[in-house]
């Protein structure tokens, strides 16, 4: 006889970021089906889903378009790979449509799965550039703590968040960290942003000369670092830091997996910050999250190395089955004509004043220290003393703790290190956002 789900959940399944030993006695929360904002439990109870997922439901959890268009390119042709000459339609349009939506002229893409691949392949990128520029040297790459860029061994090791690295052995050797720019925990007393930014970069060219110029390939940043608890740099940062890297001739790599389509206020979050990278990585809203894609765009003079590389050795030797999937690239495809056709910038922008007017308001809350946010973006991080900002002990669990607390004012949100983050899918409307930061604010004072 067949278990029940949520037993056979536990005997079976590993599930990712998730406490093993806990899962063990608290099995899972079964999702089974989504509506608009909202998703249902297998038990029919209702949560408005304030994360879009994992920051990638767009466009919510019913769209029939996505569905039609899966439907129809898996009945046309449901796969074909990219390896050798081989193309497929919906791949070679997504492309060009790509391109043609980047906010910095880029020159191709390339496709694969996840987040994690896409970063994946930037770093190797970075390192066949350089070596087909005759710089073997220039191979170190400097990401930022509290950072995240994904999981596999090379992306994990960008990741700047020690459970990422603790006992996995990572991260691998030349990879580098340097400061978070969270200037609420630390600027300095009395140290204006501007300031704390000056101190940032600086920071990041010290790195860069002890480790010697000729040493250090690229810079990768997301604009805003989201899973690091939301933090948004300071307005001057990213200027500074790009002065810095053009000084060194230092690759700067966006990782717009979360802030790419519009999440920031602008298509990308590139624009937001006037960031000008030589590479950007994106998925996750790329397909509004329905079905698993990611994509790499790179500049000219990167496409220009790579061209030069082919001519001397042959095949470009990278690639994964389904980069291009087919179905995939229909369904972004699909994804990126709704983003146009129902304004969804538009949308997003009409909304993100009463998101932040609503988050703002939680910076008065007893146990938040600072509420802060951008776009349809936001986070409160929890503190033990508000005067003096310091953090709840670990142990306590303080935002896992809110984020559970949610859930019976039937909100889904998720919980990272001491913050407890909002990033509802875009087509939120101004009523949903009131659910949301009631149901958020509910939990808060249900946290003990
Ligand atoms: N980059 C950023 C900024 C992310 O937030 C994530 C995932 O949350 C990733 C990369 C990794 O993406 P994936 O989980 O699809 O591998």
């Amino acid at each position: 006889m067949h278990q029940p789900l949520h037993s056979t959940d536990v005997t079976s399944q590993v599930h990712p970021y998730t406490n093993l030993a806990l899962h063990e006695t608290a099995g899972p929360m079964v999702i089974s089906k989504g509506e608009g904002v909202f998703v249902y439990d297998d038990k029919g109870n209702k949560y408005l889903e304030g994360l879009a997922g994992l920051f990638c439901a767009s466009l919510g959890f019913s769209n029939s378009r996505l569905a039609d268009a899966a439907d129809r390119q898996m009945r046309q042709l449901p796969f074909y790979h990219s390896f050798g000459h081989k193309a497929n339609e919906p791949a070679i349009l997504l492309a060009e449509k790509l391109l043609a939506m980047a906010p910095v002229p880029m020159s191709k893409v390339f496709f694969a799965n996840s987040g994690s691949e896409a970063n994946d392949t930037a770093i190797k990128l970075v390192w066949y550039y350089n070596n087909a520029l005759g710089r073997p040297a220039k191979k170190k790459i400097i990401a930022r703590s509290r950072g995240y860029h994904g999981v596999t061994i090379a992306s994990a090791s960008l990741t700047g968040l020690p459970n990422n690295h603790r006992d996995f052995d990572l991260p691998i050797d030349r990879i580098l960290h340097t400061d978070c720019p969270h200037y609420w925990r630390h600027g300095l007393p009395g140290e204006s942003e501007e300031d704390f930014a000056t101190r940032c970069a600086d920071s990041l060219e010290q790195l860069i000369l002890r480790e010697g110029p000729d040493t250090i390939a690229a810079f990768f940043a997301e604009p805003i670092m989201v899973s690091g608890g939301v933090i948004v740099p300071p307005r001057t940062y990213f200027a500074k830091v790009q002065a810095v890297l053009r000084k060194y001739d230092i690759l700067l790599v966006a990782d717009e997996v979360i802030c790419g389509f519009a999440r920031t206020g602008n298509m990308f979050g590139t624009e937001t910050f006037g960031m000008h990278p030589d590479m950007i990585t994106c998925a996750k809203q790329l397909s509004a999250g329905y079905l698993p894609i990611s994509a790499l765009m790179v500049n000219e003079a990167i496409y220009q190395a790579m061209l030069a590389e082919s001519r001397k050795i042959g095949t470009f030797g990278h690639g994964f089955t389904y980069s291009g999937h087919p179905v995939a690239a229909a369904v972004a495809l699909e994804t990126l004509k709704i983003y146009e056709e129902e304004n969804i910038l538009e949308h997003v922008r009409s909304v993100i004043p009463h998101f932040q007017q609503r988050l703002q308001a939680l910076g008065s809350h007893p146990l938040v220290g600072e509420a802060r946010g951008h776009g349809l973006l936001g986070a409160v991080e929890l503190v033990a003393d508000r005067e003096t900002k310091a953090p709840f002990a670990p142990e306590l669990g303080m935002a896992a703790r809110a984020g559970t607390a949610a859930l019976s004012h039937g909100i889904i949100t998720r919980a990272l290190g001491d913050t407890v983050n909002m990033c509802p899918p875009l087509i939120i409307t101004r009523q949903e956002i009131d659910m949301l930061f009631d149901g958020i604010e509910g939990a808060l004072d249900d946290t003990h």
